[in-house]
């Protein structure tokens, strides 16, 4: 059976075309379930949602007691998933449902990831697409995982390879880091991506420099590093000035003056500090986070037309 997993945020619009899309690239494929994953929206999605579950018997819904993100959206949606092979895919319709059946068959072929590479990436603004690409340079020349280029979340995980990224406990959710660390065999297939088919994106630039800053600070401690060199650099330039003061003072008749040069030494130093302790703080922060070992979503309310008689979806107000 496949699984398709959908996040959906706020797409009243996009809802029934997506679905439609959708039913038709499974229907080739034999069993197959599409499960939407309301993220807590507010515009009429979940009423609709429920329409469709309604219509068609193998849609499944969970709304997620209030917005908790994307990933953690993502995440709600592996867990509930049975198939032998889930497809997360966005619910805007920038990712065509009719390339299913191609990572489809590159999983019959024996891969365990197969994700969707964007070859070409329309109707989205200049400044945020070299962001992005300049943010998949900076990670990939900083980790160790193998994190592949131009992959957003559109991808299809055997079972065993979501197992293994349902394993990960972290609270900070990078998938498309997560999908790397993994391993096993791994694939991508090129598609050019849509422009949004309705509505907006519901990724501000602030929550991209999050999802940024998550991807970096979870794969990889380069930030420390860099602090730490930092550090050592500048001690190592302070004590050169320090000799070179005395030896001024001492070796020769002048007297070292220079209010301008301390005062540059003080601030150059306080801002390496403060620098190195908000880096620090971050990596703290996160570990707080993780700390408190909260769930990564609740869920409000399971809709399932096909089994009633699963325990899971007779609860309301529980977490997978
Ligand atoms: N999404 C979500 N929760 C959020 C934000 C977004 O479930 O808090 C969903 C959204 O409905 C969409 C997908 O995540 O299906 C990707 O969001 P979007 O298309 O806005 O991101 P973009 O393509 O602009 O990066
Ligand atoms: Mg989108």
């Amino acid at each position: 059976m496949i699984s398709v997993v959908v996040p959906v945020f706020n797409e009243a619009q996009t809802l029934r075309d997506l679905h439609r899309r959708l039913a038709d690239s499974l229907a080739a494929l034999g069993p197959h379930e599409i499960l939407l994953v309301d993220d807590g929206s507010n515009d009429g999605t979940w009423h609709i949602a429920l329409q469709i579950a309604a219509e068609d018997p193998s849609v499944r819904l969970i709304r997620l007691s209030r917005n908790f993100g994307h990933q953690a959206a993502l995440s709600a949606g592996l867990d509930a998933a049975r198939g032998d092979a889930i497809v997360t895919i966005d619910a805007d319709l920038q990712d065509p449902p009719e390339l299913i059946p191609e990572l489809v068959e590159r999983w019959h072929e024996g891969y365990d990831v197969v994700y969707g590479v964007r070859s070409s990436r329309a109707g989205e603004a200049h400044v945020r697409l070299a962001a992005i690409s300049a943010f998949y340079r900076l990670l990939s020349s900083i980790t160790a995982t193998e994190i592949p280029r131009d992959v957003g979340d559109y991808r299809l995980l055997s079972r065993r390879a979501a197992d293994a990224i349902r394993s990960m406990p972290e609270r900070a959710r990078f998938l498309r880091g997560m999908s790397g660390w993994i391993g096993f065999k791994q694939i991508g297939v090129e598609y050019a991506r849509d422009p949004r088919y309705a509505g907006e994106s519901k990724y501000p630039f602030k929550s991209l420099l999050r999802l940024a800053l998550d991807g970096i600070l979870s794969f990889s401690i380069a930030p420390i590093r860099l602090v730490t060199g930092l550090g050592f650099a500048l001690v190592v330039f302070c004590v050169g000035v320090f000799a070179w003061v005395l030896y001024v003072r001492f070796g020769t008749a002048h007297h070292p003056s220079g209010w301008t040069s301390v005062i540059a030494v003080v601030l150059l130093l306080g801002g390496v500090q403060l620098l190195s302790i908000g880096v620090i703080g971050q990596y703290i922060g996160r570990i707080f986070e993780e700390a408190k070992q909260r769930p990564l979503y609740l869920v409000d309310e399971v809709v399932d037309s096909r089994e009633a008689s699963d325990p899971r979806s007779a609860s309301s107000s529980a977490s997978f």
